[in-house]
């Protein structure tokens, strides 16, 4: 890899051999990585989760699914952990969001309010974030009786064996209301219109599933679909689909532009766990330092 900080010739500043942007279980996996392998990564944490670095799982209780941990842990300790790994080995870390990107030529600008970087990669890690609801309260027990995320929350004692209800008509919402159903005394599908926008072939499961399906609820059309927030951020720098999400080449981090990387939430409407994203985290990291090495 080159060296950790270069001039460049034409503007006069620093550029960083890869910015990381995102501090959730993507950001930190890809920053430890990144830094383990001597590239020195900076990284924008973001602070739009309470005003505090970490991410989705800054706003839940217990994960009781992230391997290493049997007896669980709770969001915040598992994401301090991961920060204190990334800055051990020598992470720069800024709680800023970076306001602009420009990947449109190498060496890329990435801006927050406080600073100018140009650097020659970029891991894009700035994750999802549920839709909401918007309902009285809703605040006070969001991961206290009100979920995102079936596979976190379905076995944990507060959903085991009660009532459920699961908002939305698409894929996600079925599959979703279809997987409690293992753990649920009954699940409920709170769907909007009079007809569901899920596939023939989920309705069917759901059928034999034996959830109920109501059609007169009156609030806003929110599902439990995490949503890339950074739309705009992205948009016209590199390729998204229609909801979003970032584009990357099948089984890589690669998105449409060379040097520009994705790990995460941001990337994956499919699994969307925290150790699915670190997992891609890492794969972003190692093709961080291969293309660098390759453009050395
Ligand atoms: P995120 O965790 O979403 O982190 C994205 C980061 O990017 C944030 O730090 C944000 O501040 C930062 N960011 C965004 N925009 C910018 C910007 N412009 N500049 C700088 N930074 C920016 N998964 C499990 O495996 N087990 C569980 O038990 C579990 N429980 C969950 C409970 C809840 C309530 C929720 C919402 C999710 C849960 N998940 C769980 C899912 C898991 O949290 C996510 O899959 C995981 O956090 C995704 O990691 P990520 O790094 O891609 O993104």
């Amino acid at each position: 890899p080159r060296a950790s900080v270069e001039t460049s010739a034409a503007s006069g500043k620093s550029v960083e051999n890869v910015v990381i942007i995102g501090s959730g279980p993507a950001g930190y996996t890809a920053a430890i990585y990144a830094a383990r392998a001597n590239l020195k990564p900076v990284v924008f944490e973001g602070y739009q989760v309470g005003g505090v670095p970490g991410g989705q799982l800054m706003t839940t209780t217990e994960v009781e699914n992230f391997p290493g941990f049997p007896d669980g842990i709770t969001g915040p300790d598992l994401m301090d952990r991961m920060r204190r790994q990334a800055e051990r080995w020598g992470a720069e870390l800024f709680l800023e969001d970076v306001e602009h990107i420009d990947v449109k030529s190498n060496p890329f600008t990435i801006r927050s309010s406080e600073r100018e970087v140009k650097c020659h990669s970029v891991i894009f890690a700035t994750g999802a974030t549920a839709r909401r609801l918007r309902l009285p309260r809703e605040d006070e027990f969001w991961s206290r009786g009100i979920s995102a995320c079936a596979i976190c929350d379905g076995a944990s004692p507060l959903f085991k064996g009660q009532v459920l209800a699961v908002v939305g008509g698409g894929d996600t919402a079925t599959e979703e209301a279809i997987y409690l159903t293992k753990y649920a005394r009954h699940v409920h599908l709170l769907v909007r219109s009079d007809q569901l926008r899920a596939s023939r072939a989920m309705q069917d499961r759901l059928i034999i599933a034996n959830v109920s399906e109501f059609t007169t609820i009156q609030i806003s059309p929110c599902t439990s679909i995490q949503r890339p927030w950074m739309f705009q951020l992205l948009q016209g720098q590199v390729k998204l689909d229609s909801s979003g999400y970032v584009l990357v080449e099948e089984g890589t981090a690669k998105t449409s532009v060379e040097g520009v990387f994705a790990a995460g939430d941001v990337q994956d409407h499919e699994w969307r766990q925290a150790v699915t994203a670190a997992g891609s985290g890492c794969i972003a990291a190692l093709s961080v330092e291969r293309y660098l090495v390759r453009n050395d």
